[in-house]
Formats: structure tokens, C-alpha cells, sequence
């Protein structure tokens, strides 16, 4: 058996005007992030996790956001594909683990929301999926409420 890691980051820009919506969760606030899908920050990075474990490139290579298609998409929906095709190519999730950097509002109340769509859309045990988040401080593009980031990692293992 083989044990493999991946990595993601994504980055969005805050604006006014548009929903924010968080590892499928759509929450209340006055700014949301900005991009040609639903630009769910977390979401997109836990699915270049997850190709990054299987080296299969990445999310731009595969959901393109030049791509009409991909216009408005609920990312959870992209997730679940990236775990479709982790899974044809002989490779099993086994656990993943985020965090997400937004200064406000506070994402505690909806951690477990969060968690649990990500859990379904990659077809895993809630107590393999962790998100986690954290605060800007005040500083740089986070702090200042110019935009929402997210780190992930995604193990997987292949026989
Ligand atoms: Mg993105």
C-alpha cells in the first residue's frame, strides 16, 4: 500500500454584491468572494488536495474558469468530480485537513456545516474531514478584508 499527501491553497477577492459561500455554506456577511464559479474558497482548495495527492494536476486544468460551464458552479459539485476522478485513477481518500483564513464573520457557528459537506461530497466519514479557521489579525490581504484564503491537505492511499 501507498500513502501519498496533497496540497491546495486558493485565494478569492471580497466584494460587495456577491454571496459568500464556505465549504458549501452559505453565510451572512456583507462582502462575499468573488470569481467566475461560486469562488468557494475552501472548496477549491481541498480539491487541488486531493488532485495534488494523486497527481492529476489541477483544478484550473480541469474546471477551467474560462469555461461557460463552470460559471455560477456550486464548487462543492467540482469536489465531488475531483473525488470521482482520484477514485478511477486507483485512489482512495483517506483523510482531509484545512483551514480557512477570512477575518470576518466568525466561522465557528458553521465549522460542522462546512465539514459535513465536504465529508458527503467526497463520500468520507465526517471524522476524516477537518476544517479549521483562523483570523487575518488585522493584517495583509486577509486582515484588511481584501479577500478569503484556504490551505488544505488531502492523504490518500493506492495498493
Ligand atoms: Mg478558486
Amino acid at each position: 500500500m501507498r500513502v501519498a499527501t496533497g496540497i491546495g491553497y486558493d485565494r478569492h477577492r471580497l466584494v460587495a454584491g456577491r454571496p459568500l459561500v464556505i465549504g458549501g455554506v452559505r453565510i451572512e456577511s456583507d462582502l462575499g468572494l468573488d470569481g467566475h464559479s461560486d469562488a468557494d474558497v475552501l472548496a477549491h482548495a481541498v480539491t487541488d488536495a486531493i488532485l495534488g495527492a494523486c497527481a492529476l494536476g489541477d483544478i484550473g486544468e480541469h474546471f477551467p474558469d474560462t469555461d461557460p460551464r463552470y460559471a455560477g458552479v456550486d464548487s462543492i459539485a467540482l469536489l465531488r468530480a475531483a473525488g470521482q476522478l482520484a477514485a478511477r485513477a486507483g485512489f482512495a481518500l483517506t483523510h482531509v485537513d484545512a483551514t480557512v483564513l477570512l477575518e470576518t464573520p466568525k466561522l465557528a457557528p458553521v465549522r460542522e456545516a462546512m465539514r459535513a459537506n465536504l465529508a458527503a461530497a467526497l463520500e468520507l466519514e465526517l471524522a476524516q474531514v477537518s476544517v479549521k479557521a483562523t483570523r487575518g489579525e488585522g493584517m495583509g490581504f486577509v486582515g484588511q478584508r481584501e479577500g478569503a484564503a484556504a490551505l488544505a491537505v488531502a492523504t490518500v492511499q493506492s495498493s
